[in-house]
């Protein structure tokens, strides 16, 4: 509990038992998570806070959202230097095909791609599909 209030001063996001209890979520569960699963995994506490939390986390540079293409948004946790105005977070994405779970490849980048004359890139998201360590052997 002791990091997860410090994280959470580090990036001033003041502190609440729930941005504690999801921060904690996070640290614990490495990987990605939408608000479906959080909601499972925390079934009494209120959804529309959970929301506006993993809002308030995404605004302040501690989690970054990942469109897997699907309906719904999953986060995962930023590295140190993301700030609210500031994510840095072009790395690619790994799905698992069979677990589903999806894991952020922070040892790689995006590579940045030329766009034709007129085209202006606001963000890049890259998603490797494949099979993970856990669903191999
Ligand atoms: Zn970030
Ligand atoms: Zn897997
Ligand atoms: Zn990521």
């Amino acid at each position: 509990m002791e990091q997860v209030n410090k994280i959470l001063e580090q990036k001033a996001v003041r502190i609440t038992p729930m941005r504690q209890l999801l921060l904690e979520y996070f640290l614990q569960n490495n990987g990605a998570f939408g608000l479906m699963e959080l909601e499972n995994a925390f079934p009494k506490s209120d959804r529309i806070t959970m929301y506006r939390t993993l809002k308030t986390f995404e605004e302040k540079g501690l989690i970054h959202g990942i469109n897997n293409g699907a309906s719904e948004i999953k986060y995962a946790l930023c590295r140190e230097h993301c700030s609210p105005i500031h994510h840095i977070d072009q790395h690619p994405h790994f799905q698992c095909e069979q677990c589903r779970q999806i894991t952020c490849i922070n040892s790689q980048v995006i590579p940045k791609m030329e766009l034709p004359k007129g085209y202006v890139q606001k963000e890049m998201t890259m998603m490797i599909k494949g099979v993970c360590p856990n669903c191999q052997g």
